[in-house]
């Protein structure tokens, strides 16, 4: 028989929704994906790539010039002083870094801390890796935890802390005192602090992305991930980074060796390229994610619906019931999209127990024209919710 952990998973909410949205013809809000490409002088270098080099296997740990990019560029924009050698490995995407540093880092009984709304891979491979999970619940519309929440969650049994940020599906960004407390908490219970950072880049009105790694005594106990999907629009590419001090690299190159044992040479080569030449992109691309940001923020508030503050990825969550709809973020989002033709993802899908259900994420990283006619469709499917 199946592994029970394994039978018993639904699909993911994000296939369930695209596949609805492919089904009725709907505008898809819902998967986290942007409906242009990305730079065109990085997809150019994978093409060529794949002609002029190697398309044999690259070494397990990435390509060297790939490495040292990745070693660069958080050096550069976050001030992390790493040694390329022995602490980067490339991935085949953030989820399958982040399958390394479960199966990697947990013991059978170990308890992890996360932090609930979470990404749907988080808690399956947890377990799988034998992990006893232990959930903090973020609320909106702040969606902050305080040191009681910690007290609650850490033992001196805490073998991981599991930290997204800035935080899909909700799109805060924490902030300096929550993360020092974090790291505080890491600190004093010995845990490694697993950090899902893929949308560092991703962040928008100035603000700079604070790694965990940077606060005091984390340094030799954090496991940074990041994804060149998400830092330049090609997240089909799934090509990410582990960063983590050399012990923890080490076994983590033994879990990624069994897992992908590479990533495909060509685009490793092209996001070598792309960190190293995209300064210019690295403005753009929050700039002109912020201003479709607001595009949608301001269609919603005047179909009248209630928009909460998003300061980095992708989404924009908005609030149903202050928003005048009754119905739970399932109910309507299967609504909005059988019957308005509008795809968007239920917040209650990232809770494992005690969801938030009034919350639903969208996806801005669309054309304007996309997102005015998605905000008529959510107002066209409130008003068949109010009527049902
Ligand atoms: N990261 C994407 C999102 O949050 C989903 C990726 C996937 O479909 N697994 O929408």
């Amino acid at each position: 028989m199946a592994n029970a952990i394994y039978s018993g998973l639904p699909t993911t909410i994000f296939t369930v929704m695209s596949g609805l949205a492919a089904e009725h013809g709907a505008i898809n809000l819902g998967q986290g994906f942007p409906e242009t490409e990305g730079p065109e002088a990085i997809r150019r270098r994978a093409a060529e790539a794949v002609l002029t080099g190697s398309n044999q296997y690259p070494p397990m740990q990435g390509l060297p010039q790939l490495r040292e990019a990745v070693a660069a560029h958080f050096r550069r924009w976050q001030g992390l002083d790493l040694d390329w050698r022995g602490e980067v490995t490339v991935t085949s995407g953030g989820t399958e870094a982040l399958a390394c540093a479960f199966l990697a880092l947990i013991e059978p009984g170990d308890e992890v801390v996360l932090f609930q709304p979470l990404y749907d891979s988080y808690l399956p491979m947890v377990r799988r890796a034998g992990g006893v999970p232990r959930l903090v619940r973020l609320e909106p519309p702040h969606w902050r935890f305080d040191r009681a929440a910690l007290e609650a969650a850490f033992s001196p049994r805490t073998r991981l802390a599991v930290l997204n940020n800035p935080l899909n599906p909700t799109g805060s960004v924490l902030a300096e005192e929550d993360l020092a407390l974090l790291a505080e908490f890491c600190v004093g219970t010995g845990a490694v602090a697993v950090c899902d950072e893929v949308w560092e880049q991703v962040i928008f009105d100035g603000a700079a992305h604070r790694p965990l790694m940077g606060f005091p005594g984390t340094r030799e106990r954090t496991v940074k991930i990041g994804s060149a999907g998400k830092m330049f629009a090609l997240t089909g590419w799934k090509v990410g980074f582990l960063v983590a001090a050399p012990p923890l690299t080490a076994v983590l190159a033994k879990a990624h060796q069994f897992l992908t044992f590479t990533t495909p040479p060509n685009l490793q080569a092209a996001v070598a390229y792309g960190l190293a030449s995209s300064d210019d992109w690295f403005a753009a691309m929050p700039r002109d994610l912020a201003a479709s940001r607001d595009r949608l923020a301001n269609a919603l508030r005047a179909e009248g619906f209630a928009p909460l503050i998003s300061a980095a990825t992708y989404f924009l969550d908005v609030d149903l019931a202050a928003s005048g709809v009754a119905e739970d973020d399932m109910s309507f989002c299967l609504r909005a999209v059988k019957e308005a033709g509008v795809a968007a993802i239920p917040v209650s899908a990232f809770y494992e127990e005690n969801p938030v259900t009034s919350i639903i994420r969208l996806c801005f990283s669309k054309r304007d024209e996309t997102l005015d006619e998605g905000a008529r469709r959510l107002a066209r499917a409130r008003d068949l919710s109010r009527r049902a």
